[in-house]
């Protein structure tokens, strides 16, 4: 049986880095594709080509046979710092939907049809999020459709796209919304880093006795999903006749705060933490909403917040011994 030909992109970022890393253990033949390097490790993928997806010559010479799999994961995105300030609306909504476009049409071109769409739970309704002790984010929870950013927008529009091109065009499209994924090897500085790998890094970087600065007061809450089961979820998502979306993420909601002092035990420093205002924290409460993914893949996750935190933190204090620091905020989307 000759190997299953797979494409990547987003193959230099956090998750596509670690989806390429399990193909290959799996033993597919992988093509990575990305705009940039991959910042911590050396792609593992057969190929990879550095290309701007935005570009449709890039996208036509990138996929220029046919893959058994699609992953298309590149987005312009980040953490809240980056998606709720409102300064960077245009270019996520134009070069990811761009991405978009062009992938699902050169991928159709191919006969390229089994296709993964990374979609986010930054796409369920404001409305639902008000009370951070019940979020509500069901899949069937997203319509009437009220995202708070504008990536939000973005990802609910490519989900429609998807299923158009499944509809229409007999395209197997697979639909997952993750919720915050977090691990080693994905971004802990620069502005575009999440939660757990700001709060990580600014424990390491906190002296015994220090203290740290939380964004708002630490009562929103929020779950956090470790990728090594992210990637799982996928595998079955990908394994199975059904399309989603479904939710990818975790039950296990705690508060910023809470998600702090875990960090601060893991660290075994004494560290107070300062909750600081600022204008953008994204929606008061959200959570996965697992029930779908359980029933119908048999998937959820198997291991704690704090045992994925615990390899994430240790992962950032190596990197923080060898970096200076660049800045000290801490931030939340999914
Ligand atoms: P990431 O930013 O590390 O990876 C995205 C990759 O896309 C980056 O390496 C980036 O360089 C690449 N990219 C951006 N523009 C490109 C372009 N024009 N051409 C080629 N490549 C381009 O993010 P991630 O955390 O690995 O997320 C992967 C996907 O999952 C994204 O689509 C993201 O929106 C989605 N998602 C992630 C999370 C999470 O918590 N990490 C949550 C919800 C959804």
């Amino acid at each position: 049986m000759s190997m299953k030909k797979v494409l990547v992109c987003g193959a230099g970022g956090f998750i596509g880095g670690h989806l390429v890393r399990k193909l290959k253990q799996e033993g597919a033949w992988v093509r990575g594709v990305d705009i940039k390097e991959h910042e911590f490790s050396s792609s593992q993928a057969d190929e990879f080509i550095l290309g701007d997806l935005t570009e449709q010559s890039v996208v036509r010479s990138v996929l220029d046979m046919r893959f058994d799999e699609i992953y298309q994961l590149a987005a312009d995105m980040g953490g809240a710092g980056y998606i709720f300030t409102g300064e960077n609306d245009a270019n996520v909504m134009h070069n990811s939907a761009s991405i978009n476009l062009n992938i699902l049409q050169q991928a159709l071109k191919t006969g390229s049809k089994k296709i993964f769409y990374s979609s986010s739970a930054c796409i369920y309704p404001s409305y639902n999020q008000t009370d951070p002790d019940n979020p509500k984010c069901s899949e069937d929870s997203a319509y009437p459709a009220d995202p708070d950013s504008d990536y939000g927008w973005e990802k609910l529009f490519s989900e429609r796209l998807y299923l158009a091109f499944g509809r229409n065009h007999g395209m197997n499209v697979k639909i997952a919304r993750f919720h915050n994924i977090f691990g080693p090897e994905g971004t802990w500085t620069g502005g575009k880093e999440k939660a757990p790998a700001a709060i990580c890094r600014k424990v390491a970087e906190a002296p015994d006795g220090g203290s740290i600065e939380v964004w708002g007061d630490g009562k929103q809450t929020r779950s956090f999903l470790y990728i090594d089961e992210c990637l799982e979820g996928v595998s079955r998502l990908m394994a199975s006749d059904l399309t989603g979306p479904f939710n990818i993420g975790s039950e296990e909601m705690v508060t910023l705060n809470q998600l702090a002092e875990m960090v601060i035990g893991i660290s075994e420093k004494s560290i107070d933490i300062k909750n600081i205002p600022v204008p953008h924290t994204g929606v008061r409460g959200r959570n996965s909403d697992n029930r779908l993914i359980a029933e119908k893949l048999k998937w959820s996750p198997s291991k704690t917040l704090e045992e994925g935190l615990v390899k994430t933190y240790q992962w950032i204090a190596e990197q923080v011994s060898e970096q200076v620091p660049q800045t000290n905020k801490v931030a939340v989307v999914g």
